[in-house]
């Protein structure tokens, strides 16, 4: 019974509590069968559905059509908000598992956007679709940030599955929503440089393609999963404080006054905490 308990404990981004154990308990008993068990299919299209949620966040960038600094610069403070909430979530799941086990992993995110970062120095004639330069350098890095951080999430996915049908389902349809602003993020960065809002809407897709690629393994082999789930949440999180910290950030205070990207940046920030406390 321990292993079934293990299963439910290590599904959810955001927690979604204990009442899941008892559930996944229950299915085991013969005389109580109401937990559907989920088959591979099942987990593999609830995750790629979450996956295309991801595109939504692309759609208002369609009323966004001039690229001023100002807008700019907002853009950039509001996706810096988001990734800040998302990295708070991706923390405190990851903290609630394991601590040590998630400094490793933030020390790790730090390290590899660092490592992505100074590759992408290297080469300034690299191109993404239409941008190039500085431009392509930035979309490239948030779209490979993003991607990254999403393969946590789709273990989270799977894991869920391991505590039944109904559970799996609730905990895919709280990423398919957060993910929308995500996608937003990562279309904050692409279209105000040039990318079409289509483009951008497929990028934000990719960056979440780990979640039914890494669901399904997850969902099959959850044990083995589960010691390194605080390592990728940890991983994610650190990758993303630094994309902020580090890219953001400073090109909005470069492109917009303080005060604006201060407000913009916190409101987003509480909003997508606000959303996060919503579906948990
Ligand atoms: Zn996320």
């Amino acid at each position: 019974m321990a292993r079934g308990t293990d299963r439910a404990r290590l599904g959810p981004i955001p927690s979604f509590g204990e009442g899941t154990a008892h559930d996944r308990s229950r299915s085991r008993d013969p005389r109580n069968r109401r937990v559907v068990e989920p088959g591979v299919v099942t987990v593999f299209v609830a995750a790629l559905a979450t996956a295309l949620a991801t595109g939504l966040g692309a759609l208002p960038m369609m009323f966004v059509r001039s690229a001023g600094r100002l807008v700019l610069g907002s853009a950039n403070a509001v996706a810096s908000g988001v990734m800040l909430a998302a990295c708070v979530t991706l923390s405190l799941e990851g903290a609630h598992r394991s601590i040590g086990r998630t400094t490793l992993g933030v020390a790790g995110g730090i390290v590899f956007v660092l490592v992505t970062a100074r590759y992408l120095d290297k080469d300034r004639g690299r191109t993404m679709g239409s941008l190039r330069g500085e431009d392509a350098r930035r979309a490239l890095l948030i779209v490979g940030v993003m991607t990254v951080h999403s393969a946590a999430e789709g273990i989270g996915i799977g894991a869920a599955f391991g505590g039944g049908a109904t559970f799996g389902l609730v905990i895919a349809i709280a990423i398919a929503i957060h993910n929308i602003p995500e996608g937003l993020a990562i279309s904050l960065v692409l279209v105000p440089r040039g990318t079409s809002v289509r483009a951008a809407a497929g990028w934000s897709i990719f960056s979440s393609l780990p979640q039914p690629l890494l669901a399904v393994p997850a969902f099959l082999f959850v044990d083995a999963f589960s010691s390194i789930l605080p390592i990728g949440l940890g991983f994610a999180a650190g990758a993303m404080v630094w994309m902020v910290i580090g890219e953001l950030l400073p090109e909005a205070l470069a492109m917009a006054p303080r005060r604006l990207v201060a407000i913009v940046g916190a409101g987003a920030f509480a909003f997508m905490l606000g959303l996060q406390n919503l579906l948990s």
